[in-house]
């Protein structure tokens, strides 16, 4: 059974040209196919649009490229020929049972909540709550780091490309050799910040890196997929979205569930800027980059060069003592601590991999 074509104007997210395709989805990809492309992105690597009454539908590729369809209608029609279901938020608001279920699943969490406390009730809460949810949370925390945090990268073109090639690269090999669902959709974006050479995962898979973190390790493409991996951990394991949940479950949770995200939203930056990962996360994170550079053949020993040049960064701030740490942004890499059992931990990840 062949399933239908739709047109639409693809960005290949390295040039700013508009380049007009067909899209078709066929054995478990989406193909498209214009003037000089021919491209199959595997169903996992594709975020669909949101389903809104009007207005263009952007469909985001892992590689950074865009899909836009300014004609909703027969988006809508060709995504639903297609077999592609609506986001579970989008379902729930749509259907009243969603609304009761979802009204049922808040009782139970506030019982949850009652009976064994945050942790455990957050826990809860994050099994509830579509990944849909990381999402919204990660565009609009981009969103206000692009407005009070971060400036636009001053990065070349072609480095960024090249960085995102290779962790591209080391990521499709990783998911070709993992369970699947091993290996989150992402997106790498660069920026310039204040905050120094740093890199950190938003919710939904956006991980920013800071050019300051390519330069500090002198563009080694190893050292920084090994910290995107890490970042990558992260994402997998949804910790800013769970501590989030835990910080604002009270007062939100009633319309996270039912896809209403303003309240919850509105404390998203604050909470940014205090958030600190727990050890425990930490340790979850280096053990999903491992697990990913040793199915991408990289040795993880190259995330010692990291902490090699970030000890050395620091030394030589302290030597100006003046010069007072400007990384307050907790969820950041650079403010993770570097101590000497993470250090031996990717050491030894890389000998028992046979490494360099
Ligand atoms: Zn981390």
């Amino acid at each position: 059974m062949s399933t239908p074509l739709l047109s639409a104007t693809y960005f290949d997210g390295l040039q700013a040209r508009a380049q007009p395709v067909s899209l078709q989805v066929a054995d478990g990809a989406l193909h498209i196919t214009g003037d000089g492309i021919a491209r199959r992105v595997a169903l996992p690597h594709v975020r669909w649009p949101e389903r809104t009454r009007h207005g263009v539908r952007i469909t985001h590729l892992a590689d950074g490229g865009e899909l836009h369809c300014a004609d909703s209608a027969a988006w809508d029609a060709w995504s639903q020929h297609s077999g592609l279901g609506e986001p579970l938020v989008v379902r729930l608001q749509q259907s009243w049972r969603g609304v009761l279920g979802s009204a049922l699943a808040l009782v139970v969490l506030l019982l949850a909540l009652h009976a064994w406390g945050l942790p455990l009730a957050a826990r809860a809460a994050l099994q509830l709550l579509p990944l849909s949810v990381d999402t919204s949370l990660g565009d609009a925390t981009l969103q206000a780091v692009d407005e009070h945090l971060m400036q636009p990268s001053q990065l070349p073109r072609a480095e960024q490309a090249r960085v995102q090639a290779a962790f591209s690269q080391a990521m499709t090999q990783a998911a070709a050799h993992l369970p699947l669902g091993s290996v989150p959709d992402w997106q790498l974006v660069f920026r310039a910040s204040r905050i120094g050479p740093n890199a950190l995962a938003l919710p939904g898979g956006t991980i920013i890196m800071t050019d300051e973190l390519v330069y500090l390790v002198e563009r080694d493409t190893d050292a920084l997929t090994a910290v995107l991996a890490h970042e990558l951990g992260h994402v997998q394991h949804r910790y800013g979205v769970r501590m989030l949940v835990q910080v604002t479950l009270l007062g939100t949770v009633g319309s996270l569930v039912l896809g209403d995200f303003s309240s919850l939203l509105a404390g998203t930056s604050a909470l940014l800027g205090q958030a600190h990962y727990s050890r425990e996360a930490e340790h979850a994170a280096d053990v999903s980059a491992v697990q990913l550079l040793q199915a991408a053949n990289i040795d993880p020993a190259a995330m010692v060069t990291l902490f090699d040049k970030l000890a050395a960064l620091r030394a030589a701030k302290d030597a100006d003592a003046k010069a007072a740490p400007d990384n307050w942004l907790g969820i950041a890499f650079a403010s993770h601590p570097t101590d000497a059992e993470r250090v031996q931990f990717f050491q030894r990840a890389g000998r028992s991999n046979g490494g360099l």
